[in-house]
């Protein structure tokens, strides 16, 4: 049984630990809070361990009635692997203490990729991460682009990949984002960083991509044109892209037009928090024009990295194959729609 310790119980985080749970060769060694709300109070009506992220908060745990079973570095000693999900730029001032304790640790996709010796996604890299004592899982967008880009290059070759993606402005529980009324380019100058992201991955793909941020909390949108070196018609992209187990060719009869439904499909579909694990591609969207093909897709920002994380621990901290650890993962999970 691998013990998987969480720092960092916020939207990455509390997944991160409930997958960790539903996997048979995995247990939730604990999970660290900075604060006492709702989250804290959740995760122990989950029946985690709670671990206070800052020492001398403690007491305001006690003084919230909820009881904590150490610090940081008490849950680092449970765990035999500790799955970082703080907000950007705490990873740097945690990996010390990680190092201090010889425990392997995973950064999420907010983290620079110097962060760790190896940036991952379970389709395209999962070897990289072999043995590997700090992994960094790269962002939610970052994810679904591997994950399309990945089967194209092997089948066809990639001569360039254009991508505009229109991002969700903040998560459902962060009330106070925006923009509330506008769509602004952001970065507004090419590239955005998600090229040079993907980069990490796939270090000779050649990739441009454009972002914009839009008033909306549930997914993000992307336009992808990637010029393939062959001329595959659209039912071969279409069968290549049915047969990855982490994507969802959304088919015409779902009569799914956006967000809003697919949301609502995976709230039909008992999944927990309503979390869509899979890259939704639109079967409609996808055409070709000669060696150009196009597709959107969108993706769920909260949950899309949940089993790339869970892939990254066996890749880490065990002999597990990747084909044996995504269906070990997508089972435990019930990942494919
Ligand atoms: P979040 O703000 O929802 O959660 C972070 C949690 O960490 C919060 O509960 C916060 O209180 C806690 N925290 C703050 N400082 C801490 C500390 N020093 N020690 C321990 N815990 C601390 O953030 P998130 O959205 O879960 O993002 C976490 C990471 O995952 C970031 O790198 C982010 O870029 C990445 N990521 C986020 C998304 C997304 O859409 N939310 C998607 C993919 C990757």
């Amino acid at each position: 049984m691998i013990h998987v310790g969480v720092n960092g119980y916020g939207t990455i985080g509390k997944r991160v630990a409930d997958a960790v749970a539903a996997q048979p060769d995995m247990t939730v060694s604990g999970v660290a809070k900075t604060r006492p709300n709702y989250e804290a109070e959740t995760a122990v009506r989950r029946g985690y361990d709670l671990y206070a992220a800052i020492d001398d908060r403690a007491d305001a745990f006690a003084d919230a009635g909820l009881d904590v079973a150490g610090g940081l570095e008490e849950l680092i000693e449970a765990s035999d692997i500790v799955v970082d999900c703080c907000p950007s730029d705490i990873g740097p001032k945690n990996r010390p203490v990680y190092e201090d304790r010889d425990t392997p640790a995973i950064f999420q996709g907010g983290e620079g990729a110097d962060i760790a010796d190896v940036s991952f996604n379970a389709r395209s890299n999962f070897e990289d991460a072999r043995d590997a004592d700090y992994v960094r899982v790269v962002s939610c967008n970052t994810t679904a682009l591997s994950r399309v880009i990945a089967p194209l290059e092997e089948e066809y070759g990639i001569e360039k990949v254009r991508v505009t993606l229109v991002r969700r402005s903040g998560d459902p529980s962060e009330t106070g984002r925006g923009p509330v009324n506008d769509v602004l380019p952001d970065p507004v100058s090419i590239p955005s960083h998600h090229g040079p992201d993907v980069n990490t991955i796939f270090p000779d793909v050649d990739i441009d991509t454009l972002a914009l941020k839009a008033p909306t909390t549930l997914m993000h949108t992307h336009s992808l044109n990637v010029t393939l070196e062959s001329e595959p018609d659209e039912s071969a992209i279409l069968d290549l892209l049915a047969d990855e187990s982490r994507i969802f060719t959304i088919p015409e009869t779902a009569d799914i037009d956006g967000a809003g439904k697919l949301k609502d499909y995976a709230l039909d579909s008992g999944r927990p928090r309503g979390d869509l694990w899979e890259n939704c591609v639109w079967a409609e969207s996808v055409g070709m024009e000669g060696p150009d093909l196009y597709l959107f897709q969108n993706v769920h920002q909260e949950s899309d990295v949940i089993p790339e994380n869970i892939d990254a621990i066996r890749a880490m901290v065990t002999d597990v194959d990747a084909a044996a650890s995504i269906d070990r993962t997508n089972e435990a999970l019930d990942v494919g729609l």
